[in-house]
């Protein structure tokens, strides 16, 4: 979608807010409290994400309304299957990301400061008016790292919820307890990148930690907050038998059975373009250890067409919701409920 893109000057104060989490330091330095890295920062230098800044010994957002992608997704595409299905999503993103995968499709804006790129002055009442208007119910914060622009998140969130628009997150979740916490109470679902269940991982290919990721999780399921997790299997680096039954395991024992798990198809980006896609046979497996775990609600992504991208009652096995790739061909749900067999199937209907 085109916004009008123009560039700013670097200073554009309408950018720039006090960060609400970080701890003022000796000598001007700061140290950031948003995500597990915790940034140090000295006066005039930013942290790791690229979007935030030490001004003689305050900390800064600068991206605060400052948008580069805005697009109309279905909420599939996110992917959220058991949220409002069908919904077209106004979806943002700012600059800048707090780790640097090496599968990342979006590094073109996840790996760029703000003055590297094209943006937009979208403050959140003008967000939230721009998704009226174009008929979403909801707003997704995607595309790049949502967390590295916090503070913009949460008021368009709010602003969203004045007008009845919900808000989803689309998040790796390398975020502080903190932060998220207050995160949870304003907005409608997270969708976590469980992106391995290893720590070796986690630093070689993403550059960050599970055990946040994890811990994270567990918040977002304790405060009642819609979840749903997609696992993107890459071949040779998190795609065996053992990480896929702990990965599920670790699922059940914590958050229960009826967190979605959506296993997605890899295809070759920046800086992984020596591994193949994914082969089909791999999700399957992935997919039948997760069933004979117990998970409930367990999809393939990125093969359309695939029965698994169906929603399927737990308890009388018909579909429930039909879909082929991101479109919805047909539901049998009754204000939540399977219309067979009256189970409740959970999610965000309405
Ligand atoms: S949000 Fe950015 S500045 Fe803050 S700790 Fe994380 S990477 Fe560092």
């Amino acid at each position: 979608m085109s916004l009008n893109a123009a560039t700013h000057p670097e200073d554009d104060s309408r950018f720039i807010v006090e960060a609400q989490f970080y701890e003022k330091l000796p000598y001007k330095k700061t140290r950031c409290k948003l995500c597990p890295r915790e940034c140090v920062i000295d006066d005039r230098e930013r942290g790791y994400c690229g979007v935030r800044e030490n001004r003689g010994g305050t900390y800064y957002s600068l991206v605060h309304s400052r948008v580069c992608a805005a697009h109309i997704d279905p909420i599939e595409k996110k992917p959220l299957f058991h949220f409002l299905p069908g919904a077209p999503a106004f979806s943002v993103a700012t600059a800048g990301c707090n780790v640097n995968c090496k599968m990342c499709q979006n590094w073109d804006i996840s790996q760029s400061r703000p003055e590297q790129v094209r943006s937009t002055y979208l403050p959140p009442k003008d967000l939230a008016a721009l998704a009226q208007q174009n008929r979403c119910p909801v707003i997704a914060y995607t595309y790049s790292e949502p967390v590295i622009f916090y503070e913009y998140m949460r008021d368009a969130a709010e602003a969203g919820h004045t007008v009845g628009i919900k808000s989803v997150v689309v998040s790796g979740g390398y975020i502080q307890q903190d932060p998220l916490k207050k995160l949870c109470h304003g907005v409608d679902a997270i969708k976590i990148d469980l992106k391995a269940f290893s720590e070796k991982y986690y630093k070689e290919i993403v550059n960050g930690e599970l055990k946040p990721v994890l811990d994270a999780l567990v918040t977002i399921h304790k405060l009642g907050v819609w979840n749903e997790i997609v696992y993107l299997v890459i071949p040779t680096l998190n795609d065996s038998d053992a990480e896929f039954r702990a990965l599920t395991q670790w699922i059940k024992s914590n958050l229960g059975v009826d967190v979605p798990l959506h296993f997605t198809r890899f295809h070759p980006e920046y800086l992984l373009k020596n591994l193949p896609p994914t082969p089909l046979e791999t999700l399957e497996r992935a997919k039948a250890i997760a069933d004979a775990e117990g998970l409930h609600y367990v999809y393939l992504g990125n093969i359309p067409g695939h029965p698994a991208e169906n929603t399927y009652c737990p308890k009388c096995k018909h579909v429930v919701i039909e879909r082929i790739g991101f479109t919805i061909k047909g539901t049998h749900l009754r204000k939540g409920k399977c219309e067979y067999c009256q189970q409740v199937i959970p999610g965000i209907w309405q």
